[in-house]
């Protein structure tokens, strides 16, 4: 739950984006590989499209193949809260920032190890802020 919930619904609108406002305020999910970082490698730290605190940093992002930005964990914890999601027939764990309460995506069990845990996240509730003097490197 978010205890912190300075902003109106009004509010919200007028900050976020139609696409924001529904993942973050309805929960909503973007299609699969439409997003602008499932495949993403750049980096750097992901912000909460919301409130801009730090959740993700690219180096717990691997590539999952799902469609989604896939982190194997959270930057620290506590920035993010989980919830039970019995929506859709199925038994998941939402996962919300722990600051402004925003929709980020769910939480599986198949990441892989250490942690085990793939942080499934709509692209449009994050912002990546590249890190400093990271060129584009060429090639593999
Ligand atoms: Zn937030």
């Amino acid at each position: 739950m978010a205890e912190n919930h300075p902003k109106t619904d009004q509010q919200w609108r007028e900050q976020l984006t139609p696409e924001q406002y529904h993942v973050l305020r309805e929960k909503g999910t973007e299609r699969a590989f439409t997003g602008a970082y499932w495949n993403t490698k750049t980096p750097g730290l992901y912000h909460c499209a919301g409130c801009g605190q730090e959740l993700f940093e690219s180096d717990m992002k691997f590539d999952s193949g799902c469609g989604w930005p896939s982190f194997s964990q959270a930057l620290e914890p506590g920035r993010i809260d989980e919830h039970r999601d019995v929506s859709h027939g199925m038994i998941r764990t939402e996962v919300t920032c722990s600051r402004c309460g925003g929709h980020l995506g769910h939480v599986f069990n198949d990441g892989p190890a250490p942690t085990g845990l793939r942080y499934c996240i709509n692209s449009v509730s994050v912002q990546l802020e590249k890190k400093e003097g990271a060129g584009e490197t060429s090639g593999s």
